[in-house]
């Protein structure tokens, strides 16, 4: 029900040219689309405790119900708690023992603080993330962990400086481990956290959105995560809610104090967004609370407090509409000096964004070349005897043109994507591309309800807490499309670009990604996902599905390269307008004329890069790794180079940047953390937003807010 208010929000702003991903809330609400954070399954009990790392061993959580803290200590009894003692060697006992009489003589110098082994970065890592929701609680929420639903963090000054003292004492900890003696699996989570803490520092420190977006502020994502929670109790999580009840004027307070010099794009969204949460203060609350079983007494309060939150919130927007607005003009473009150092922080790159740029413009011109090949060679059959253009451009979009004629029917849509699917199945089986599990089937259903703003087709994977959730395939029916809305849809998703389509969000996209990805016990990997891998791997598997003969046609390779251009259009408008001031007029040029779009697409597109930075670069960018990764390995590897092979090594690496995997690519890995891989979890979905306290503008992650949206990319 709740969902459906963000959904219906979603729409509008897709109809409003705006976009999902810059849906998030400083409280670290997951982006209203993104389809892993809906699937949020039971966790066990063993999870929970394990889950907890900083409480010391054998406790159990304040927020397990009795039962679940019997059963918790149980296990952990039956455990024996603490991993045995590593053997130590004489030389290092000899060593510590040395360490030892020097700190009793007062003197640090020699000490040793280099730990070497994975046993001690495991319990770092677990630390880590135990720390990462006592600091971002809201993200906590978001991603499935639910033991910290009643905290709302007041984003004040304090609350930054808190900020600011976690990730330093966190960048301590982790140097004092020796990155050489580490698994290549740990190598990765290492660098993984080292970067999510310089990432944050830059937020804080230089980026600053918390000063200049004020969609940063937004209560309602948060509070809908607690709310439609179902694992616990109704009562339990209005409890919950009514102590982030009152913390929301003072959040708006400080909210205001943050907000300084923003821009007009960012103001107007701030706006928008919190109407749009307002439903929950007005309607959904209201009957929550008359659905409950609490007393009177804690009725009343929580009526009280919830009147005082949404008076704050009406007094945010008014103050955004009458005082903020008015004088909002800062440029929304954030230069190239800032645009190079987020695109290293979010990307992670081996590359900067201009010699990405480069390589973006260069693929333009062969997809040209290469697309006006075909159009010349399937002239004759679609166009008879009409004159061709002279220009290679408009050769090309007339056959576009006449080939997006052929898709399905409107009401055969579903139909067509399910039968679609066993056929990829199949071709990824004979042609050895990688194992499928088939213990985790992808479902097709409906899109349920509360997505409603999603058009087409989108996929819900299960989060990082959730090991057994189902894949789902939402797939939305055309009915409440026009007539020419629904043919102007079908001739975009025509024949061709459906598969395609598919491949990129299913077979073996984005879906067999997080399987893969969800098959590791690495928390690290999944919390901290790459959104370039993750779209990266998706826009990979399109070309080389293609390569591998799927559905070979000249009409498919053709589609494909409209594809890939997207792609790479989506790299090249970012960068320049961000960094060279391109206006709508320049972008829509590029789009429509260069990458055959519709003028309504061109204009979303300049909407979504007004209020996202780097975020476009992702797909190219990851794509582009990945391939060249490939390419490297088949050059060394020669005659004994296994496609098969290639896809399973790299996926086994979660969603790290592909310039941190490229190293340890076919590295031999110690049997333990071998063996991990086989348990592995998953789900790559980082909210933007995640600060508990703090808004950052788009993390990495916001990938996925994009990547369910097929006409979003
Ligand atoms: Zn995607
Ligand atoms: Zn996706």
């Amino acid at each position: 029900m709740i969902k459906k208010v963000f959904s219906l929000l979603l729409t509008m702003f897709v109809f409003a040219g705006l976009t999902a991903q810059s849906f998030g809330t400083s409280t670290g609400s997951r982006p209203a689309n993104s389809g892993s954070g809906h699937q949020q399954g039971t966790q066990t009990v063993q999870e929970k405790a394990a889950l907890n790392p900083g409480a010391p061993q054998g406790q159990t959580s304040p927020t397990m119900t009795p039962e679940e803290r019997e059963l918790a200590r149980k296990q952990m009894a039956s455990q024996g708690q603490k991993p045995a003692p590593r053997q130590h060697t004489p030389e290092e006992i000899a060593a510590r023992n040395a360490q030892r009489e020097q700190r009793i003589k007062g003197d640090t110098s020699h000490r040793k603080d280099k730990h070497f082994d994975d046993a001690g970065f495991e319990q770092f890592k677990r630390a880590f993330i135990n720390t990462l929701w006592k600091t971002y609680p809201g993200w906590a929420s978001s991603v499935g962990f639910h033991r910290l639903d009643s905290v709302l963090t007041v984003p004040d000054a304090q609350a930054m400086a808190n900020e600011k003292a976690v990730l330093d004492k966190l960048q301590l900890k982790l140097k004092q481990f020796s990155f050489d003696t580490l698994s290549p699996f740990n190598k990765a989570d290492y660098r993984m956290i080292e970067n999510f803490i310089a990432n944050q520092k830059f937020q804080l420190n230089e980026f600053k959105s918390f000063e200049w977006n004020p969609s940063n502020y937004n209560v309602g994502g948060n509070i809908d995560d607690a709310l439609s929670y179902k694992q616990i109790s109704l009562d339990k999580r209005l409890q919950n809610i009514v102590d982030k009840l009152s913390k929301v004027p003072a959040y708006f307070e400080a909210a205001k104090q943050n907000i300084k010099n923003p821009t007009k794009e960012h103001t107007e969204l701030a706006i928008a967004q919190n109407k749009g949460s307002l439903y929950i203060f007005k309607t959904v609350l209201p009957d929550s609370l008359a659905k409950s079983t609490l007393s009177e007494a804690d009725k009343t309060t929580f009526k009280a407090k919830l009147k005082t939150a949404h008076q704050a919130v009406e007094n945010f927007i008014s103050y955004l509409e009458k005082t903020v607005l008015p004088t909002a003009k800062r440029d929304f473009r954030i230069g190239s000096a800032l645009y190079e150092k987020k695109f290293a922080l979010d990307i992670n790159s081996a590359y900067t964004a201009a010699q990405m740029l480069e390589k973006a413009t260069a693929r333009k011109t062969v997809l040209h070349e290469e697309m006006g090949k075909i159009a010349d060679s399937l002239w004759v059959q679609y166009k008879g005897t009409a004159a061709k253009p002279t220009s290679n451009l408009e050769k090309i979009k007339a056959i576009i043109d006449t080939l997006s004629s052929k898709h399905c029917k409107r009401e055969d849509f579903l139909n067509t994507i399910e039968r679609q699917l066993p056929e990829l199945t199949a071709f990824v089986n004979q042609k050895q591309i990688l194992k499928l599990d088939p213990s985790k089937p992808l479902k097709v259903r409906v899109t349920p309800g509360y997505m409603d703003g999603v058009a087409g087709a989108s996929l819900s994977s299960p989060g990082p807490y959730d090991e057994n959730g189902t894949s789902w395939y939402n797939v939305t029916p055309l009915n409440s499309y026009s007539a020419a809305e629904a043919e102007s849809y079908l001739r975009e998703y025509n024949d061709w670009v459906l598969q395609i389509l598919n491949i990129h969000e299913a077979i073996p996209g984005h879906y067999v990604q997080a399987v893969y990805s969800n098959a590791s016990p690495d928390l690290v990997k999944a919390i901290l996902g790459n959104g370039a891998t993750i779209e990266g791997w998706a826009c990979y598997v399109e070309r080389m599905m293609i390569e591998q003969g799927y559905k070979s046609s000249p009409e498919m390779r053709l589609f494909y390269y409209k594809w890939n251009l997207r792609e790479v259009c989506n790299f090249i408008l970012d960068y320049h307008v961000h960094c060279n001031k391109w206006t709508e007029a320049q972008v829509t040029d590029l789009l429509v004329n260069e990458a055959f779009q519709q003028t309504t697409e061109a204009k979303e597109k300049y909407q979504r890069a007004t209020l996202s930075q780097v975020q476009l670069t992702s797909y190219f960018t990851g794509l582009t790794e990945i391939y060249e990764l490939r390419e490297d390995i088949r050059k060394k590897q020669g005659a004994a180079f296994n496609l098969k092979k290639f896809h399973e090594e790299f996926l086994s690496f979660g969603s790290a940047p592909v310039k941190e995997i490229a190293p340890l690519m076919f590295t031999p890995k110690p049997k333990a953390v071998a063996n991990q891989q086989g348990q592995n979890r998953g789900g790559q979905n980082r909210p933007q937003g995640q600060g508990g306290n703090r808004p950052t503008s788009n993390g990495p992650g916001n990938a996925d807010a994009i990547q369910n949206q097929p006409g979003k990319k």
